[in-house]
């Protein structure tokens, strides 16, 4: 009977004051968006007691007959999200969603192609200090120079000239949209599997804003926390029985034991809101959002890479401006505005430094901001960057704390939570 806040008080205040921030800033960190109650009060709920191991139906614990029809929901409306047949939603994060498929489709140390960090692959893509690129032989392609865009002759190249099993396509600061039959293609002229990592923009796919990886995906993994909208975890998905069957074996028993099943049930509970129409409303205000805050900052004497976005997701680089990565966090951080530094393609700057920042639209559309008011977020960022252009890394303090109040003005009306 006793409640968070009587039996823990200090973990408890730890909580409400993450409320407290999640209220009173913009979230403008691309990875990140809003679940709705639904999705928490499954999450918090009585599945967390529940040991799993298996598959519904097939379980290696008795007692499953209600974890399974929750598993069986999540995964029949992922089935239906995406169109296609076989779908795991055990990964307890998209880290081993890519881990679980490594481990299906390659032995140590074979060769796959993934896209390099400092292009906007992810760690699981092959970089040196993950089991990625520690346990396989993972070979990089990039960007290129002179726009920032896939270099798919170097992809042809690679490919030819390692022979990779497995090419792996996505990342976490790719703005535009990826040509997935060019990468079906030169999978093919190498006999390699082709994996799409559509982590950061599922909620797009499935909204209807966003090419499928299917047909052209072999096996597709995401994550379900970000333009998705649903709990921290991951999913594997295919139309291919083999590989399906592989997959199974690497989650279950390869590399996980008992699944978080009260998370798969927040799963189903968001893969039902995105069969809704209103997430297709919201997954096309999530792109709309994103060009018109990417506008404004050009307009502001800021650049973007690859000179827009036609997702979720920008790369601002703040070079115009002569600021780095690192400071801007921290000033647009002083006046509320929540981003992260963020290496542009063929930066200069060290990691923890960098001269851009990455900057997303989910959560802000989640909390119903319109096209308006990111505009008026794109003002208030060239406000807090100028303010350290002229002043240094200390910014302009003035400047800072009437942007912030501005920002509270604007979340006050944008209630987040209410009741909670
Ligand atoms: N894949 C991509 C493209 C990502 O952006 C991310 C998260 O940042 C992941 C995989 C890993 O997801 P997680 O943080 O849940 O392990």
């Amino acid at each position: 009977t006793e409640t968070l806040a009587t039996r823990d008080p200090e973990l408890h205040r730890s909580i409400t004051d993450e409320l407290g921030r999640q209220r009173d800033e913009i979230e403008l960190i691309a990875s990140e968006n809003i679940v709705s109650r639904a999705v928490m009060e499954a999450q918090g709920s009585v599945m967390t007691n529940k040991y799993a191991e298996g598959y519904p139906g097939r379980r290696y614990y008795g007692g499953c007959q209600y974890v399974d029809v929750a598993e069986n929901l999540a995964i029949d409306r992922a089935k239906e999200l995406f169109g296609c047949e076989f779908v795991n939603v055990q990964p307890n994060s998209g880290s081993q969603a890519n881990q679980g498929v490594f481990n299906a489709l390659l032995k140590p140390g074979e060769t796959f192609l993934g896209m390099n960090l400092a292009s906007g692959g992810h760690l699981t893509h092959g970089a040196a200090p993950n089991q990625s690129g520690k346990w396989f032989n993972a070979v990089q392609y990039g960007v290129r120079k002179q726009d920032s865009r896939i270099d798919y002759d170097q992809v042809t190249a690679l490919a030819k000239e390692h022979q990779p099993k497995l090419i792996v396509a996505g990342g976490s600061a790719v703005p535009r949209i990826m040509d997935f039959a060019k990468f079906r293609e030169i999978a093919d002229s190498v006999g390699a599997w082709l994996m799409v990592d559509m982590a950061h923009f599922a909620g797009l796919v499935a909204g209807g804003q966003h090419p499928s990886p299917f047909p052209f995906a072999d096996v597709a993994t995401t994550t379900t926390h970000k333009t998705l909208r649903g709990p921290r975890g991951g999913m594997i998905l295919t139309n291919n029985e083999e590989i399906a069957k592989k997959v199974n074996s690497a989650i279950f028993p390869g590399i996980q034991g008992g699944p978080l099943m009260h998370v798969i049930a927040a799963k189903a509970v968001a893969f039902g809101e995105a069969l809704r129409p209103e997430f297709k409303a919201y997954a096309a205000q999530v792109v709309k959002n994103a060009q018109a805050l990417a506008d404004e900052l050009m307009k502001g004497g800021l650049d973007i890479v690859t000179g827009g976005t036609d997702t979720h997701v920008m790369l601002v680089d703040l070079r115009p401006k002569k600021v780095k990565g690192n400071e801007t966090e921290k000033a647009l951080g002083r006046a509320r505005i929540t981003c992260n530094k963020n290496g542009i393609p063929f930066d200069p700057e060290k990691p923890m430094v960098t001269s851009g920042i990455r900057l997303g639209s989910p959560a802000g559309t989640t909390r119903g901001f319109a096209e308006a008011e990111f505009r008026q977020i794109a003002r208030w960022i060239i406000e807090v960057v100028d303010g350290l252009a002229v002043n240094g890394e200390d910014g302009n303090g003035a400047v800072e704390k009437k942007v912030k109040v501005e920002v509270s003005e604007l979340c006050a009306r944008f209630p987040l939570y209410p009741g909670l």
